[in-house]
């Protein structure tokens, strides 16, 4: 039988994860399945009894998505250092017994920046709007990235200085609120990790921050041209980019992860990507 792979989460009807692995596999040559598991909300034990039964069935490895993501690193027996940082899992490996996590959100969205977007963050001004799941994955691998300065901004201005301080990150990170951009300046990069473009909303992000010459990158994908991508284009920035390279790119790292080989992704980015405009 093949090895069997999955991912789950609720609702999963819109996932993208099983053509995603499914072209990785045919490209790499891998004698693997992948499906997408439809995860319980209740009762509050059953995400775990799910995950479990996967893993008596034979299965080797699952992405979680939302919501388990919280969830799935509860019950692993081992963590990464950036699935502790994230406080959460989007990739759970089975091996003898035991559940080991990681989360790739933050290193698939940094390579998807450097690499295939060509923008190093070496030196650079970046800024981060958001505090959630996807923010607590980003600061690791973004800092290790040595930007000169990481500014994070949030609503709830508590929450992300209490994530700031979790983070041993030497004078490059500042957390504060939207109030305190306007007299920052701009940045070369500036990322969207709040969730308010999936209810067509803008955060409260300043014009300013923008430059014309950086660039500006949305994680909702699919979703042509978000009310935040629009303000930096109408701001005159250079280069605007959705989320669906990140999305490709961590679900590599996982393959590579589970499989010890690294799928192409260009090919399947552009497969799934949907135009801006
Ligand atoms: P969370 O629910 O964990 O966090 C949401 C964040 O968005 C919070 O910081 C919240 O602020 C902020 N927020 C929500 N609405 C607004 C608003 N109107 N104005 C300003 N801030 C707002 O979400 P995630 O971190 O899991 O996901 C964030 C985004 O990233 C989503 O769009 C998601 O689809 C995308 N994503 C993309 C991935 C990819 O592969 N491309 C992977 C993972 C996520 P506050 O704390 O103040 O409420």
């Amino acid at each position: 039988m093949s090895d069997q792979y999955a991912v789950i989460g609720s609702p999963i009807g819109h996932t993208k994860s099983p053509l995603i692995h499914g072209l990785f596999a045919q490209e790499t040559r891998q004698d693997m399945s992948y499906t997408a598991i439809e995860g319980p909300l209740e009762p509050q034990d059953a995400f775990a009894a799910t995950v479990r039964a996967f893993i008596a069935a034979g299965g080797k490895g699952m992405n979680v998505t939302a919501p388990f993501k919280l969830k799935a690193f509860a019950m692993a027996d081992e963590r990464s250092e950036r699935a502790e940082l994230a406080g959460a899992a989007n990739a759970l490996s089975f091996k003898d017994g035991r559940i080991i996590a990681e989360n790739f959100d933050g290193v698939g969205l940094l390579r998807d920046i450097e690499v295939n977007l060509n923008l190093p963050m070496s030196g650079k001004r970046v800024l981060i709007l958001g505090a959630g799941g996807a923010v607590h994955g980003a600061l690791l691998p973004f800092l290790a990235a040595r930007p000169a300065e990481l500014v994070v901004v949030n609503r709830d201005v508590a929450k992300v200085k209490a994530l700031a301080a979790q983070v041993v990150a030497g004078g490059a990170l500042l957390a504060c609120g939207y109030g305190d951009l306007e007299a920052m300046g701009q940045f070369d990069l500036v990322v969207n990790a709040t969730s308010a473009s999936l209810t067509g909303d803008l955060p409260p992000v300043p014009p300013g921050v923008f430059s014309p010459a950086g660039a500006a990158y949305e994680l909702a994908y699919g979703k042509r041209l978000t009310p935040f991508l629009r303000l930096a284009r109408n701001a005159g920035v250079r280069t605007i980019a959705d989320g669906v390279g990140m999305l490709v790119e961590q679900a590599a790292e996982a393959f590579a992860w589970w499989r010890g080989v690294r799928p192409e992704t260009r090919p399947v980015i552009d497969r799934l990507t949907v135009p801006l405009d």
